[in-house]
């Protein structure tokens, strides 16, 4: 990726695949895909895939999150590449579910199933376990981890969206699994993401803002976050949700880059701000925020050193958007104590 001033590589948008989307609408084309055996498929049942190689490494210790759909098995802290999606020939796949077009690499296309009833056919190989994005995101490879993206946002798309928002008819997948279309009167409907914006809030002390959510135990701290309302810009998101969350006035502001969080259907914008002369000292909402505190370079790494502070997982923008502020990696994350 050329050098584009922002933050590089982040872990969930790492592109670069060639998503083929002209060959979509060919049903021809993409029925020969399912019959060719070099084809590779990533089924993905309830947001789980099969992966290889969690076995030998660290799992970090299971933690509720607000946002996720129920308690994380524990992030997975490891070396990209670490890790692999278990891909398998179409004949190895023969289940029932939606089928979706991912994309095309040196000769290979890749596709994946997605799969909502029973997994008891076909449970873990030995030296496998069925996994979520964001449980091995960090430790997958650049194409592992893109397709893996794209099959997580499409599942949940296509698991939230069965009707027809105009009539109620149940809609059938279309165009390769990217749209879902209307039998009864011929809509087509498209994967939506919803944008929201997480910023790092930075004084002229060159001291970070970080906040901590009712649910997270002491010590536990990230970036402020909110989505973007119907009819809003992204910096005036920026500006509604840090006062509201931290009751700070910001301006000053620098988009550092974006990337996809579908759990179920994010696009993260991520910023730094600065406080603006004259803000109100920064105070809790008392709701969704219990705790904010301002962090110098010093206290943020004897923090993370002494495991006092935890900031988020390599996974999430959040640590970037810190790390950036800070000038290196940090030590320790909230996915090992
Ligand atoms: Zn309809």
């Amino acid at each position: 990726m050329p050098d584009i001033g922002l933050l590089a590589s982040l872990t969930l948008a790492r592109g670069g695949l060639d998503r083929v989307a002209e060959r979509r609408g060919d049903e021809a084309w993409f029925d020969a895909v399912w019959s060719d055996p070099t084809t590779r498929v990533l089924v993905v049942h309830r947001g789980k895939a099969r992966v290889r190689g969690v076995e030998e490494v660290d799992r970090g210790p299971a933690l509720t999150d607000p946002s996720y759909d129920g308690a994380s098995r524990g992030w997975i802290e490891a070396e990209r590449g670490s890790v692999e999606l278990v891909l398998v020939a179409p004949e190895q796949a023969a289940y029932d579910g939606v089928r979706v077009l991912l994309a095309l690499e040196d000769g290979i296309t890749y596709v994946a199933l997605l799969v909502h009833g029973s997994r008891d056919p076909w449970d873990a190989d030995a030296g496998t376990t069925w996994e979520g994005l964001r449980e091995v995101g960090a430790a997958l490879g650049d194409r592992d981890a893109g397709l893996f993206v794209m099959a997580t946002a499409l599942a949940n798309w296509h698991a939230g969206h069965p009707r027809c928002p105009r009539c109620g008819e149940a809609t059938v997948a279309s165009q390769a699994g990217w749209s879902r279309t209307c039998p009864a009167d011929s809509s087509q409907h498209f994967p939506r993401s919803d944008p929201a914006v997480i910023v790092l809030i930075l004084d002229d002390d060159d001291r970070a803002l970080l906040g901590r959510r009712a649910e997270w135990p002491d010590g536990f701290f990230s970036t402020l976050a909110g989505f973007v309302e119907a009819g809003e810009s992204a910096e005036i998101t920026v500006i509604r949700e840090m006062a509201e969350e931290a009751g700070v006035d910001v301006d000053r502001l620098d988009y550092l880059g974006s990337q996809p969080w579908p759990f179920p259907a994010s696009l993260m914008l991520g910023y730094h701000a600065r406080l603006a002369a004259g803000s109100p000292e920064p105070r809790p909402d008392g709701e969704e925020i219990t705790e904010v505190r301002w962090f110098s370079r010093e206290e943020m790494r004897a923090g993370c050193e002494a495991g006092t502070v935890r900031i988020p997982p390599s996974i999430s923008i959040a640590r970037r958007l810190i790390e950036r502020w800070y000038g290196a990696p940090l030590p320790g994350s909230w996915a090992r104590p």
